[in-house]
């Protein structure tokens, strides 16, 4: 096996946040591929504070070690640097799988790659949980839906995809995860969840990936056009990470085992969020109209009856404190760049 246990000693034992004290039968190992991610460094946190075993399978495809630093050498917390297109053999009660690239350009990057992380990755996952008897959340994405025909999105909807465009390695890649999933749960009766996520952002976005909050953001503090790609009344519906975290621990934690879409229904066209992202920031600056994207989906907005419903959830930070949120994150890492470049 290709996994390797990676270790850095703790500065100090009382250098780590506070986590609650569990009994051993409320207590659970929980695996989180792709934990090392923005998404998945924020479900780490959280379940660890609440006292849970926490084991991260990464390859640093596009998380990073100082996503979990500060978990690194914690008694409840193991990293491996671990493929998930590689077998792993552990021990564990929960497993939310995670590991993907999710940006447009990181999946378009290596599409094959992309396809084998969600396919031979989600086989692994499964024949993981299978072994021991674990329960599986899997993270889906509102992309399933390609280019809607339907507007708000249903999970009862069945999408609209070019198979062979350039986001198909991701969107046929989640649907054919969705797909294994419930073949799994049929044939081995594993219990399985299913996330269906719309656009997320937050503090640990990368940087330069591409999206379009992380670079609305560092080109309004690096005083830079906004780049819009036309034809800019295309709509996203933005959803702050901290919802979407205790969205996947409600779903997990559930009885409800259909996918199910966990969003922020507040839809905006993109024209509006680059001023949006303007007046919130306080940072007037151009927009620079760019060529269209192939493929781009014309709008997206997620339907969140179920996740109402059945979880009691809805999402609970205006994107007013989530933008200033991650501004704040986005000018220390700048900083950081900036030094790091002089020194
Ligand atoms: P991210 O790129 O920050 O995190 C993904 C993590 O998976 C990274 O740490 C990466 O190194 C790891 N990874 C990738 N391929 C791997 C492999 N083969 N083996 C092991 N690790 C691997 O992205 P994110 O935004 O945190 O997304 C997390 C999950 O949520 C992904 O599955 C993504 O498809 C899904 N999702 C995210 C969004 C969003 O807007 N952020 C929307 C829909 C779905
Ligand atoms: N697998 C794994 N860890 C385990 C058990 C299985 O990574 O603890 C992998 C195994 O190597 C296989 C995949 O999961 O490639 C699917 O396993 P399963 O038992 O479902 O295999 P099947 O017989 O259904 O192909
Ligand atoms: N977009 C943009 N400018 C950018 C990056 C993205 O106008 O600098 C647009 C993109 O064309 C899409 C939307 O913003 O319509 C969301 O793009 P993102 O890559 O963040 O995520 P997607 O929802 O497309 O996966």
């Amino acid at each position: 096996y290709k996994t390797k246990g990676t270790y850095t000693p703790p500065v100090s034992q009382n250098t780590y946040p506070k986590v609650k004290n569990l009994n051993e039968d409320q207590r659970k190992r929980i695996l989180v591929t792709g934990g090392a991610g923005f998404v998945g460094s924020h479900l780490v946190d959280q379940l660890m504070l609440q006292g849970h075993e926490v084991t991260v399978a990464d390859n640093y495809f596009t998380g990073r070690r100082r996503n979990v630093q500060h978990w690194i050498g914690h008694p409840n917390f193991e990293l491996l640097h671990h493929d998930v297109v590689e077998p792993l053999m552990i021990e564990v009660d929960q497993i939310y799988h995670l590991a993907s690239p999710a940006s447009p350009v990181k999946y378009m990057y290596n599409p094959v790659k992309t396809i084998k992380s969600n396919t031979i990755g989600t086989i692994n996952v499964l024949g993981l949980a299978k072994r021991v008897k674990a329960r599986v959340l899997f993270a889906s994405t509102s992309e399933i839906y390609g280019d809607p025909e339907e507007h708000p999105q249903k999970e009862t909807y069945w999408g609209h995809v070019n198979t062979i465009g350039p986001r198909a390695c991701y969107d046929e890649s989640k649907r054919v995860a969705e797909t294994l999933m419930y073949a799994y749960s049929k044939r081995d009766h594993i219990d399985v969840r299913v996330a269906r996520i719309f656009n997320t952002y937050g503090p640990r976005m990368h940087m330069y990936d591409g999206r379009v909050v992380s670079n609305f953001i560092v080109q309004t503090l690096n005083g830079h056009p906004l780049t819009v790609y036309a034809p800019g009344n295309q709509t996203r519906s933005f959803m702050y990470v901290s919802d979407l975290v205790s969205g996947l621990m409600k779903l997990m934690n559930s009885n409800y085992s259909l996918p199910c879409n966990l969003g922020n229904p507040e839809e905006h066209t993109i024209l509006e969020f680059a001023q949006l992202v303007q007046d919130i920031t306080g940072v007037k600056g151009k927009v620079s109209m760019k060529k269209s994207q192939q493929d781009d989906p014309h709008k997206r907005k997620p339907d969140i009856t179920v996740a109402k419903t059945q979880l009691g959830w809805e999402p609970k930070v205006s994107l007013r404190d989530g933008i200033l949120k991650t501004t704040a994150y986005f000018r220390k890492e700048l900083g950081l760049v900036n030094n790091e470049q002089e020194q």
